[in-house]
């Protein structure tokens, strides 16, 4: 049997997605930036794309750029503000908590002469908004925080945080990291007073290698690659027609049933949070409770465990699970989200994501539950020796 909870890392595309991708890339042959009749049969491809995505988020279509990826949006919104707002200031704020994606390219402007203000996190995960207001200052130009954290699922109340930072600077930027939440629960740019919000298409079944970004129409934010006037001149390069409709299909999907899943995958995260719990000794819950958290992604903690031993040996039964995040889970150091949470270094050591698809079933739970109940103890022994 095999076993996929680690759909924080990547999701498969929807056969639907699949067949899309395929017919496109087959059928649509034409260079969207091309004026000849092929390629505004290609552009059509694009204009349909960016309805489906403003009218989840409330924006204008003209509002959505597309990217190679979360990474490249969060880039793009971050060097991208920075290059059109260096006059304003040079001050920027982001969370403890923020993938990569945020935090590397906020450290490479640091060294190019900006500050940054680094906000820190409750036990739960959750952005200490005081601290988010008190860090603002007039020269701040730019706030990023993401929406549903990746190793805890814990959801980030973005609705408050956007009306007090337009409350104490108007003039601050609000990116919004969204790659964890985009498909799978509902945010109106306007009403969160959102400036950008990145998204990525392998994480809602959608195909690797696609993303958006959604900047506000009217801003100065500057392109991060340049080139042809392709997307108006904001970012350069012929666009991934197939990749950018299957995208757009598999947000369309997952917005449709948003719901239903929600209920299917926190039905599979409450029974196997509660069995583990229960059956498993010295198992602890990280991040949000079961209500206030992400229904698709469960942390916990094997006390007395290394997470990457019991990770091995789910494997061989065909159960695939993550410790931390997926970009992180190579390299031999801490999970510096959970570190920024003030865990024990136990709790950290032993950390497990489990993260669900409305695809994943409850026989599928009950089969990761029995190899856990099997493993745990046995390496607990060979680990305390
Ligand atoms: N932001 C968050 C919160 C993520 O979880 C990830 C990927 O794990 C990214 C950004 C990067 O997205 P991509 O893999 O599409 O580059």
């Amino acid at each position: 049997m095999l076993v996929y909870f680690d759909n924080a890392a990547t999701t498969r595309p929807f056969d639907s997605v699949i067949d899309k991708m395929g017919a496109v890339m087959r059928d649509t042959i034409g260079n969207p930036a091309s004026m000849s009749t092929l390629g505004i049969e290609a552009e059509k491809q694009i204009i349909q794309a960016k309805n489906i995505i403003s009218q989840s988020l409330g924006s204008l279509p003209e509002e959505i750029y597309f990217t190679s990826g979360g990474t490249e949006a969060d880039n793009w919104a971050i060097f991208g503000t920075a290059a059109g707002y260096n006059r304003s200031g040079k001050h920027i704020v982001t969370t403890a908590v923020e993938h990569p994606a945020v935090l590397a390219p906020i450290q490479r402007l640091t060294e190019k002469g900006y500050e940054a203000t680094i906000v820190p996190v409750d036990q739960q995960c959750n952005v200490k908004l005081d601290a988010l207001e008190q860090s603002i200052r007039p020269d701040t130009i730019l706030v990023s925080c993401m929406w549903a954290n990746n190793e805890t699922g814990t959801l980030e109340d973005i609705e408050a945080i956007g009306k007090r930072i337009k409350e104490i600077n108007p003039n601050t930027l609000f990116h919004v990291d969204g790659v964890q939440g985009y498909g799978k629960y509902k945010l109106n740019v306007q009403k969160a007073k959102i400036d950008m919000l990145s998204a990525s298409g392998h994480k809602f079944h959608g195909p690797r290698g696609t993303g958006f970004l959604y900047i506000k129409k009217g801003l100065r934010v500057r392109p991060l690659i340049y080139g042809g006037s392709h997307q108006n001149g904001m970012r350069a390069g012929t666009e991934n027609t197939a990749g950018t409709a299957a995208m757009s299909l598999a947000a369309d999907i997952c917005y449709r049933h948003l719901e239903d899943n929600k209920k299917a995958v926190f039905t599979l995260k409450k029974w196997l949070s509660e069995q583990i719990l229960s059956e498993i000794s010295d198992t602890i819950v990280n991040g949000e409770t079961l209500e206030k958290a992400s229904p698709y992604v469960l942390n916990m903690s094997f006390l007395g465990l290394r997470s990457e031993v019991l990770l091995h040996a789910l494997e061989e039964k065909g159960i695939f699970v993550s410790a931390g995040s997926a970009c992180s889970s190579k390299k031999k150091n801490h999970s510096t989200v959970l570190q920024a949470m003030h865990l024990s270094e136990e709790r950290i050591e032993g950390a497990v994501r489990f993260s669900f698809s409305p695809e994943n079933t409850l026989e599928e739970a009950a089969y990761c539950l029995a190899a856990l109940k099997e493993f745990v103890p046995i390496l607990r022994k060979y680990q305390r020796k």
